[in-house]
């Protein structure tokens, strides 16, 4: 097959929007999709990158350190290290890899430096208990390095299945606070990889010869986001734009709806923002070790 833009041969077929794309056409569509993210979100001074060594995180750090220095906007990617064997600590030998290669400065913590915790040791739910901790560390690391905003390479796919969940588990509070602005004590999060579907996310990685680790962490397996995940893809297949439709239907309810505005108040042990007297992290951390929780985090 040929590109449709000009007469080199096709590296992908976009169902949604009808274009077969040769390389070079499809690097200017990612890019111009993650541009047009960018510019809603007018950045300034220093941007933190959750960097994890996976595809999704190092597109995200190689377009930015391509685009934004340029804007005088400086760029700080942050890592974390949840503690899982024979998954993260390759990951982070990929993100060692990227950050040498692209001249970045490279920031990272551990659960078991700030929480005193491994996800490996933990027997219950682990990945739920994780994604919490992570979002906190990720929030702290960000507030570190002095950064204004947090940028994570959550793609389309990710997007979508969070929208349906949320649908799915009747959670209209969380629906609700999807794209609110930050609050006190809570970095702004940007997501440029928002309008990017996964498939072609980790098709520009591999292009462009970007360093991944595409190993999948074994907690992920059996957990209610792949269920979701698995409806979704079997449903865009047949239905090509039903991710993106996922997204932007939600975005119009938002606008639509008129929201309280609310301020976190402050956890009564560790000082971070909180909805109630702990936030979620210490009320995590009380489930996993309930007896060493007598000092903050
Ligand atoms: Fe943590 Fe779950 Fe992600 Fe694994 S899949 S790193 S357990 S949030």
């Amino acid at each position: 097959m040929k590109c449709d833009k000009c007469s080199a041969p096709a590296v992908l077929f976009q169902k949604y929007s009808g274009l077969h794309l040769c390389k070079k056409h499809f690097a200017a569509d990612v890019e111009k999709k993650i541009k047009k993210e960018l510019r809603k979100e007018r950045i300034e001074g220093t941007l933190a990158v959750a960097l994890s060594g996976g595809k999704d995180s190092a597109v995200t750090l190689s377009v930015l350190s391509d685009l934004l220095p340029r804007q005088g906007i400086e760029i700080i990617a942050v890592t974390i290290d949840e503690g899982i064997s024979g998954y993260r600590d390759k990951a982070i030998e990929s993100a060692a890899e990227l950050v040498t290669k692209l001249g970045v400065r490279w920031e990272m913590a551990s659960f078991e430096e700030y929480f005193g915790v491994r996800i490996d040791a933990v027997q219950e739910r682990p990945c739920s208990l994780c994604g919490i901790l992570r979002r906190s560390l990720l929030n702290r690391l960000a507030k570190t390095v002095g950064a204004s905003a947090l940028a994570t390479g959550h793609n389309l796919d990710d997007e979508a299945q969070t929208v349906l969940m949320n649908y799915l588990r009747g959670d209209t509070g969380r629906l609700l606070r999807l794209g609110s602005p930050a609050k006190k004590g809570l970095v702004r999060r940007v997501k440029p990889l928002k309008y990017i579907p996964e498939k072609e996310v980790a098709l520009y990685a591999i292009l462009k010869g970007i360093p991944i680790n595409l190993d999948e962490c074994k907690f992920s397996a059996g957990v209610f986001r792949a269920e979701v995940r698995d409806v979704l893809n079997e449903v865009e297949s047949r239905h090509p734009g039903t991710k993106y439709a996922l997204i932007r239907g939600v975005e119009r309810i938002l606008q639509l709806t008129h929201r309280e505005p609310f301020e976190l108040g402050q956890c009564a042990r560790c000082g971070e923002p909180a909805v109630a007297s702990l936030c979620q992290t210490c009320e995590v951390l009380d489930k996993i070790q309930p007896k060493n929780r007598d000092a903050a985090p």
